[in-house]
């Protein structure tokens, strides 16, 4: 990945934000596909932002979703 050089310094300091879901659904013969990766998402006092590794140290998506949601949702979800 190409970046633009850092205002800030000589090098970008990359900072931890948040974890997010880089998905994406493609159409295939089979069907419809979803493809999902987990990355880190970073960002550096001169603004610059670039997805890196993923953060095991920063909880699970999964318990941001079950915060969001009501008691029950998952489980609805699943039997459907
Ligand atoms: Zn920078």
């Amino acid at each position: 990945m190409s970046t633009a050089p850092c205002t800030n310094g000589a090098r970008h300091k990359w900072v931890f934000v948040k974890n997010v879901n880089v998905g994406s659904m493609s159409v295939t013969a089979r069907g419809t596909v979803g493809r999902f990766l987990l990355k880190g998402l970073y960002r550096c006092a001169c603004g610059a932002k670039k997805h890196g590794q993923f953060n095991h140290n920063e909880g699970d998506l999964r318990s941001e979703i079950d915060s969001q949601y009501p008691a029950g949702y998952m489980q609805q979800r699943g039997a459907a």
